[in-house]
């Protein structure tokens, strides 16, 4: 992947290059391709013989009138089919199994990947493309990987080898046949063609209500609010309407294919019998190769359809393969660099030197950001929405990159230090809460995933959670519903601090991690969050200036810039200060 790896996402795929990668999928599979291929190919041979084999028993084994060997042919036929049947268990169990092998370790490397791709990515990104990128999409190729190769392989084979026996029994029948079979065999593929692209355009209908029933049930809150069922029920009508037209449709299609089929594969079939009865008539046939020729015909017709869902399949599946292609080679704009140290023990002395930054569109959020916290301290960030408080804290992670300038903690730039390890020294409280749809032991787990028992609960214990906990029925073991609903609003916080505690970093960063509450549930927990800050370094972001007057400084932050700096009580002294001035819009709000 090294070579690949440096190629940008939107540079195209040369069609070489497509190939050898799709081929590196096999490489690993190499016996169980070899196993499956030879099989399919064998089988196809045997269909190509049984005719022959009918030919040789009309003609050559009935005239003798030995029923003994007779009765051993049909034995040994016999035996000749049970091979072919084992044949078709390995084509279908251990090809499939290529196949699903493929596809999962194609899944296993995209989600891998998306664990690396930084939320620069994610801000741009429809999640439900995605998704359907990650498991519809990579299903198809799977398909791909599977049939492609194997049925292209056996179609042209047994089209060649079937016309090549006809010739061989019969040349004049088998020119007749050359002249009227394609006629039958464009009814089929031009069919066959329709049939895939109503089906497709079912697949794309299903799509749309499976996207409408998902929004729904994530938005029935929103909706029933509004009380917008019937807008809500109109909408699904439409689109249960489309659906029904659209597979009416593949229905009417199916009906004409199959029966127009049906007719011409019959058709060249009564044409061949008549044309054969001549020669057979006239001494150029014998019945024996009348009879095999007449089921070469039919073993004509299966290719066809192969070919034609090949013809129909490939596109997709490529066309899948790359979009595949072009998620692996985006680059995570923000890894581990060759050097990059596993800082540990950090104390939590943090700078921001000339830091610029911005997201990627017009005008930077800032043009040179400069700011010192020593380990320990406690730092309040305060100003207007937008300002670009949580943008200061956002690239002390590292979940965004500075343009220019550094940050670095004791003294380290955090660029040279991996990831994993920079990460794990900082814990952050928000203001939305995410809580997976677990328990509340595996939610606080989350911070320390090896972390014991008796750890757990003392997490628990020191974020306040404990009363809680206990006054429900299932304990530690409450389940608490997607993204945690079945939690307050203050129970979600406390389960965040929670995780903290458990992760203990030495930095911390509270974004408005109260500011959604009311203010009784707000002073609750501050007492919970005061005691998470106890010797770490806090940057602190909030929303009510109540909150912060205890820090041990202040920065006023404005339009990317730190206007102001000082205690509380400093700050207020200013006469016209923006801290001033923001204060005394509070307190007479209140
Ligand atoms: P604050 O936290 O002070 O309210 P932010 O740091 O969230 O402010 O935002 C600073 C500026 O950056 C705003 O103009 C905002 O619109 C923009 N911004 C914030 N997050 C993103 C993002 N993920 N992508 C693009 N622009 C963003
Ligand atoms: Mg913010």
């Amino acid at each position: 992947m090294t070579d690949t790896a440096l190629r940008t996402a939107d540079q195209p795929l040369g069609k070489r290059d497509l190939m050898k990668r799709f081929a590196a999928y096999y490489r690993p599979h190499r016996k169980l391709f070899a196993l499956d291929f030879g099989s399919a190919v064998a089988a196809g041979l045997l269909e190509l013989a049984f005719p022959m084999a009918v030919t040789v028993f009309i003609d050559r084994l009935l005239p003798t009138g030995n029923l003994g060997v007779i009765a051993l042919a049909a034995l040994g036929l016999l035996l000749v089919y049970a091979l072919s049947a084992g044949l078709h268990v390995i084509v279908t169990y251990w090809g499939h199994m290529l196949g699903i092998r493929i596809e999962t370790e194609m899944r296993r490397k995209a989600f891998d990947h998306l664990q690396k791709l930084s939320f620069g990515f994610f801000d741009n990104i429809k999640t439900g493309h995605l998704v359907a990128r990650l498991t519809k999409d990579l299903e198809e190729i799977g398909e791909v990987a599977h049939h492609g190769p194997e049925d292209v392989f056996i179609a042209v084979m047994t089209l060649i080898g079937a016309f090549l026996l006809m010739l061989w029994v019969h040349v004049p029948l088998a020119l007749v046949t050359a002249i009227i079979l394609p006629l039958s065999a464009l009814i089929t593929m031009y069919y066959g063609g329709r049939m895939t692209r109503t089906w497709r355009a079912i697949y794309g209908r299903v799509a749309e209500f499976n996207a409408r029933i998902e929004e729904n049930v994530g938005g029935i809150r929103v909706v029933q609010a509004f009380a917008n069922e019937d807008h809500e029920r109109k909408l699904f009508a439409e689109n249960n309407r489309n659906y029904l037209a659209t597979k009416l449709e593949a229905y009417k299609v199916m009906a004409a294919s199959m029966s127009l089929s049906y007719l011409s594969m019959r058709f060249v079939q009564v044409v061949v019998m008549l044309a054969g009865s001549y020669f057979v008539v006239h001494g150029e046939l014998t019945p024996g190769g009348f009879v095999g020729f007449l089921l070469l015909v039919n073993v004509f017709f299966q290719p066809l359809q192969m070919i034609n869902t090949i013809i129909e399949m490939y596109p997709k599946g490529i066309a899948g393969f790359q979009h595949y292609l072009r998620f692996l080679d985006t680059r995570p704009d923000i890894a581990d660099r060759p050097a990059a140290i596993e800082a540990s023990g950090l104390k939590g002395d943090i700078e921001y030197r000339h830091v610029r930054f911005g997201y990627g569109s017009d005008r930077p959020v800032f043009g040179d950001l400069n700011l010192k916290v020593n380990a320990g301290e406690t730092v309040a960030f305060v100003g207007s929405s937008g300002a670009g408080k949580t943008t200061i804290c956002s690239l002390l992670p590292r979940f965004y990159e500075v343009e220019a300038g550094s940050i670095l903690i004791d003294g380290i730039d955090i660029r040279d230090m991996t990831l994993k390890s920079l990460r794990s020294h900082i814990g952050i409280v928000q203001q939305d809460v995410f809580l997976f749809a677990g328990t509340i032991r595996e939610n606080i787990a989350y911070g320390r995933l090896d972390a014991t028992e008796a750890e757990i609960a003392e997490a628990a214990r020191r974020a306040r959670l404990d009363q809680v906990i206990a006054s429900l029925p299932a304990g530690l073991d409450t389940v608490i519903g997607e993204r945690g609903v079945k939690l307050s609003g203050g129970q979600k916080q406390r389960l965040a601090i929670a995780r903290i505690f458990l992760k203990n970093p030495p930095i911390l960063i509270l974004d408005e991690a109260t500011s959604a509450l009311d203010t009784e549930t707000e002073r609750a927990i501050q007492q919970s969050l005061a005691d998470l800050s106890e010797g770490r370094t806090t940057l602190v972001i909030a929303h009510r200036l109540a909150t912060i007057a205890n820090a041990d400084r202040i920065l006023v932050v404005e339009e990317g810039r730190i206007v102001e700096e000082g205690s509380h009580a400093e700050l207020l002294a200013r006469p016209d200060g923006r801290y001033r001035t923001l204060h005394a819009v509070q307190a007479a709000a209140r």
